[in-house]
């Protein structure tokens, strides 16, 4: 007499992994998962230890899907999920795989223009922006808090607002490239992530608007990574506006000495700086530059207030080199594809 398979339920659960192992009827493995569901279906019992796909447990369901990337989980998933059952349409909505939406290996197809509209972005790639968007924002459920962009996809202002619209619980948003967006698409989205706290963001060249709205709506926002030129007016903006910082970051850019001088002075909850790979250029800003090798008495003497400050301005080291090679704008799709993600500040590293 064959076994009954026996159905695990929430209440008597083990550790998903071991169960994972005991599954022996499923290929985790395999490339085409979701292609042999099909075939496995049919087979009710394809051994004594074997179940239905659709009897596996919601913990070790949620294991799976965690395995996979965001194509995985929207092409995959997505399509699956409604042929399948019920436990599976469950699982897949399970808030553990949609605490972070990481977009960081999709890009658009692009032409930037030095006027208007800044960037053309082909029709297909943003096609599949907006279906991503949708079947995983449906997915999610409104669980997500964490939201990656790359720095090479560009974001519409329509695609912005359906993604704040969907994600009412982001606390970190990373999103480097915004020539798309304009004040009011950026803005809107502010307003609706209340609960924002850490932002990654490009330089721009008129802060006031964006930061005044970040510390008018997002009242625990503690965290600024900005991925560009750190100018006085950048800085400045940030001391009116943002006066609670914790955590900023300017790394492997340009900062002028006054703008770093007036972050130390006025920013007096300022915990962490990282400044590190930086190219220090002295003030007021001459032509050509005054690139400083090295931080002097008074900005170390005012930083010694930080629990942290991290630099390096080393001759030996590789980021700082490659920093002073683009001259302060990192052309990022030179070095390794993960080059951008990295942070000395562990919440700010992706
Ligand atoms: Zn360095």
């Amino acid at each position: 007499m064959p076994r009954k398979p026996r159905i695990e339920t929430r209440s008597r659960r083990s550790k998903p992994y071991e169960k994972l192992k005991r599954n022996k009827g499923f290929n985790l493995m395999s490339s085409n998962f979701f292609g042999v569901i099909p075939q496995a279906m049919e087979k009710e019992d394809i051994g004594s230890h074997s179940r239905k796909w659709e009897e596996m447990d919601h913990d070790v369901l949620v294991k799976i899907f965690q395995c996979f990337d965001i194509f995985g989980l929207t092409s995959g998933i997505g399509q699956v999920c409604s042929k399948v059952c019920s436990t599976w349409r469950l699982a897949a909505c399970d808030p553990l795989i949609w605490k972070t939406l990481d977009l960081s290996m999709l890009k658009s197809n692009f032409i930037k223009t030095p006027s208007e509209p800044y960037v053309y972005v082909d029709g297909p790639s943003d096609k599949t922006l907006t279906r991503v968007l949708k079947i995983s924002l449906s997915l999610s459920h409104g669980n997500i808090t964490t939201l990656i962009f790359h720095y090479n996809l560009f974001v519409s202002d329509d695609q912005l607002t359906y993604t704040a619209e969907r994600c009412p619980r982001l606390k970190r948003l990373v999103m480097p490239a915004w020539n798309r967006i304009k004040k009011t698409g950026i803005c809107k989205a502010i307003c609706a992530w209340k609960d924002l706290e850490s932002l990654t963001m490009p330089s721009i060249s008129n802060p006031p608007y964006l930061i005044e709205e970040i510390g008018k709506n997002c009242k625990n926002f503690a965290e600024l990574k900005i991925m560009g030129p750190c100018h006085i007016f950048f800085a400045s903006t940030l001391a009116a506006f943002l006066p609670n910082l914790k955590v900023l970051s300017i790394r492997c850019s340009i900062i002028f000495k006054d703008a770093l001088n007036i972050i130390l002075d006025d920013l007096k909850k300022l915990e962490v700086l990282n400044i590190s790979h930086c190219v220090l250029i002295d003030s007021p800003p001459t032509l050509p530059r005054r690139v400083l090798g090295e931080l002097d008495e008074s900005i170390l003497k005012k930083a010694k207030r930080l629990r942290k400050f991290i630099t390096c301005m080393n001759d030996s080291c590789i980021t700082c080199k490659r920093t002073r090679q683009d001259e302060g704008l990192m052309r990022w799709y030179k070095y390794e594809a993960d080059f951008w993600k990295v942070d000395e500040v562990k919440s700010l590293a992706i």
